[in-house]
């Protein structure tokens, strides 16, 4: 791997090469006969599955990085600065076939490919950092909201829809749903109304789920698939990003994306009545009220104070032009990718890859 690095991939390649290492010396513990003989087959089975996300998930952003990579990474280094995150420098990757994912623990963050020339989107990229954020540096936020409001409003509930065992799925479905909740809430401290026309965009290309803005409607059962419940309904996230904006003096921007969601979920089936016990908006209230006060105490520079030169001020402009003049947008696109870009390289350092 060494040939393929620039300097300042170094950290990033200890921390692939420290992992392999560890899988490496594992297996040699097993096959030197550091476990019983029965467990042998299980242990290497294991193993082969660490090797497995290792070779899929970890390795590509060493042998996929070039230039736009490069060029995404410092971007990233840059919006945390701006925005204020203590956080390590994630490595950008641009091998996704699934939107913008991050794997916090190993600092990395995928894009689809091409998505280095798509302003619009970079809004998501500060919801990548913020769980990046959120994973190294949450303070005690996660736990504070789960103790002090989940879990009080869960214990509150009885049987629901059937299901006696619906509160002991929803206190701890909340950890993983709040989560994407405070990093929306991050996201839209961070780049303003921008976010939220992203969030509508992005539900907007979702085709088929498009018509699921409810769903999950309710937590995953107890033993069940976690996966299709990992993230909350898109209307209650609509719903979080809607209150940031009125939080942070956005209100205009605010009323504009509610009328642009309410009309793109007019056609769609009412929720059941079971979204508004797992979404009640007293929740959702603790959801905005107890991380906003968070970003303020942690510092996070909120949108309004962005210098003209951030880049999350390229983005608002960027959005502004599209949603004011689409035609203009189309006819400057390429100009402003181009501005961010030379801003960023220049303020980045001049190593190459070795
Ligand atoms: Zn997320």
């Amino acid at each position: 791997m060494d040939q393929l690095k620039p300097s300042d991939l170094a950290v990033h390649r200890e921390r692939a090469t420290g992992g392999l290492e560890e899988i490496i010396s594992a297996v040699r513990y097993v096959i030197d006969g550091g476990i019983d003989d029965g467990g042998v087959l299980l242990a290497l089975e294991t193993l082969g599955g660490d090797f497995d996300i290792f070779r899929r998930i970890q390795l590509p952003f060493f042998t996929h990085f070039g230039p736009d990579e490069r060029y995404l990474s410092q971007l990233a280094a840059q919006l945390a600065e701006e925005a204020g995150f203590p956080i390590r420098t994630p490595i950008i990757g641009t091998f996704s076939s699934t939107g913008y994912w991050t794997i916090p623990e190993l600092v990395t963050v995928c894009l689809p490919a091409g998505d280095h020339g798509q302003l619009l989107a970079f809004p998501d990229l500060v919801h990548e950092l913020a769980h990046i954020l959120l994973h190294e540096a949450d303070g005690g936020l996660t736990s504070r909201f789960l103790s002090q409001s989940i879990g009080p409003y869960a214990t509150s509930l009885g049987t629901v829809d059937g299901d006696p065992e619906f509160a002991d799925a929803l206190h701890p479905q909340y950890q993983e749903w709040f989560i994407e909740f405070a990093a929306d809430v991050i996201a839209t401290y961070v780049c303003g109304p921008a976010y939220g026309w992203q969030n509508v965009r992005l539900r907007a290309q979702g085709g088929s789920d498009l018509a699921k803005p409810w769903q999950p409607a309710k937590p995953a059962p107890l033993g069940a698939n976690t996966e299709p419940f990992s993230h909350p309904a898109d209307n209650a996230r609509a719903t979080v990003i809607g209150a940031v904006l009125r939080g942070t003096g956005e209100t205009v921007a605010a009323d504009r994306i509610q009328a642009e969601w309410a009309s793109l979920t007019a056609h769609v089936v009412q929720p059941p009545p079971v979204y508004e016990i797992s979404y009640p908006q007293s929740v959702l209230d603790d959801v905005v009220s107890m991380t906003l006060e968070w970003c303020r105490d942690g510092d996070l520079t909120p949108y309004a104070d962005a210098d003209e030169h951030a880049v999350v001020a390229h983005i608002g402009r960027a959005w502004q032009l599209q949603l004011a003049d689409p035609v203009a947008f189309a006819a400057n696109e390429d100009t402003m990718v181009g501005d961010l870009r030379a801003l960023v390289e220049s303020g980045a350092s001049t190593d190459s890859p070795s």
